[in-house]
């Protein structure tokens, strides 16, 4: 079962090319199409590049930046024209980890699994003190501590369970599953808003503790941090420690424990029983260049009247730190690079000119589409909006892991149903063919969406990215699909 991103290209470039030739040849070009991307693919030698060669793609990490110069050249050698890193605006430190060793020595050795924070420091040469549990619930609880944290390796009180896996890992959508989507009528608008206001207002609460108990934690001059990560099985997803402004806060090192290891050490300092640890850990921040950048390239058009037109296609190409951010988003990158490769490969003459945008600090916010949006297309927040806006079409993203393509979200756009359905048509043998009227979020389709562009994103079967792999130190070559 290794066909799905092969398959993916082959899906997403023939929506490109629909959009442009409707009319006759669209068999002839299909079976081109296919034939380029079964037959010749390499789309898992560019994903080999972007993962395994270029390393973690944090944003403005130097990883990121090998993957974007990778990508530059190799669009140019397939003959894509204005292909360059295109800077969008300020985004803030780059930042690495260089070294990354943490052990127990009491009562007895075990290296743990943890991964340091993106944005921390490092613990400045090896460190090993013994592990102090904390439990702070309100500031007053700081008073117990005061004086008695230097040098030690601290870490809280967890109540995080693992949960016992009693469901696969990996899943697929079924037949069922996709036919609810298909027949899904369009969520109400904003129903859930209390809810979520009144979640956001703990969230508040929690983050304003978490700030001053860091801060306190920095003034005692802790050795090291230690959080229990979410995930099982030595599977670590990441988060960042602090900001990546150029104007942060400092704060104490904190690596991200793998819960086996976490909930061992707490269970026994629980009981009472003293347990040492040494760490080693070095990072290190960038500042030479604080922007941002996209990678873009085009496939110009060439009809006379529509090649000032525009249909673009995308993913983020940033990644988190602790693997090679193989399936988010090496996987929707590679993908989009191997449509572009298959339309040059076959020599496709498009109408309107197809552009490609590889972004970055997608996972902060979106930053690398919405400023490319207002730097080229308009202002969300005003609707003031650019010349450009309206001479492209449409924007195609791709960012749900390595599952395969089962078909599209419409965002609620009822009137693109039945030209999707006509795409769409020709792939049923390759399981795509639900066209949901449902939204999804969370990628950088919405930034286009938010200045009256149509951005959509596919139905990707889920695979184990919610389970293992998404921000997640497993997030490696080996999980993708072919
Ligand atoms: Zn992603």
């Amino acid at each position: 079962m290794k066909r799905k991103l092969l398959f993916s290209s082959l899906l997403i470039a023939v929506t490109s090319a629909s959009a442009l030739a409707q009319q006759e040849g669209d068999t002839a070009m299909l079976r081109k199409i296919r034939d380029e991307g079964l037959n010749h693919s390499k789309v898992m030698e560019t994903a080999f590049y972007l993962t395994d060669v270029a390393g973690p793609r944090l944003a403005g990490s130097p990883g990121l930046k090998r993957a974007q110069d990778w990508a530059v050249n190799q669009l140019k050698t397939w003959g894509l024209v204005n292909a360059a890193r295109e800077p969008w605006g300020k985004f803030g430190k780059g930042w690495e980890v260089q070294k990354n060793y943490a052990a127990i020595t009491v009562p007895y050795y075990h290296a743990i699994i943890a991964i340091p924070k993106a944005w921390t420091p490092g613990t400045n040469g090896e460190v090993s003190g013994d592990v102090v549990l904390l439990k702070i619930d309100t500031v007053a609880d700081f008073d117990q501590y005061k004086g008695k944290l230097a040098g030690k390796i601290v870490m809280f009180e967890s109540t995080m369970k693992l949960p016992e896996g009693t469901r696969p890992d990996l899943t697929r959508y079924t037949d069922e599953e996709l036919d609810k989507m298909e027949n899904a009528t369009r969520p109400p608008a904003g129903g859930a808003r209390n809810a979520v206001n009144r979640r956001m207002s703990a969230f508040m609460r929690l983050r304003a503790l978490r700030n001053a108990t860091y801060e306190f934690l920095e003034q005692e001059h802790v050795a090291l941090v230690l959080s229990q990560a979410r995930g099982t099985d030595g599977t670590v997803f990441t988060t960042n420690g602090a900001s990546y402004a150029d104007t942060a806060k400092s704060v104490p090192p904190e690596l991200e424990t793998s819960g086996e290891d976490y909930q061992r050490i707490q269970r026994l300092v629980k009981a009472g029983i003293p347990v040492k640890m040494e760490a080693d850990i070095k990072t290190q921040f960038f500042t030479g260049d604080l922007q941002g950048y996209d990678v873009v390239a085009e496939i110009p058009g060439t009809d006379k009247k529509l090649k000032d037109q525009l249909v673009i296609i995308g993913g983020h190409l940033d990644s988190w730190h602790a693997a090679t951010g193989a399936t988010d988003n090496a996987a929707g990158s590679a993908v989009m690079m191997e449509t572009m490769r298959i339309l040059k490969a076959i020599n496709f003459k498009p109408k309107r000119t197809l552009r490609i945008c590889l972004w970055s600090s997608e996972e902060q916010g979106l930053f690398g589409s919405r400023f490319y949006v207002l730097n080229h297309f308009g202002d969300p927040k005003t609707m003031e909006l650019k010349p450009g806006q309206a001479k492209v079409s449409a924007y195609y993203n791709l960012d749900n892991g390595t599952g395969k393509i089962r078909g599209i979200y419409l965002q609620g756009d009822s009137a693109a149903r039945p030209i999707f359905k006509q795409w769409l048509a020709g792939f049923k043998d390759l399981g795509a063919g639900t066209v949901t009227i449902s939204n999804t979020g969370g990628t950088d389709h919405l930034s286009f969406d938010a200045v009256g562009i149509p951005g959509f994103q596919f139905i990707q079967d889920p695979m184990d990215y919610g389970t293992r792999t998404h921000h997640s130190n497993q997030d490696t070559y080996d999980r993708l699909s072919e």
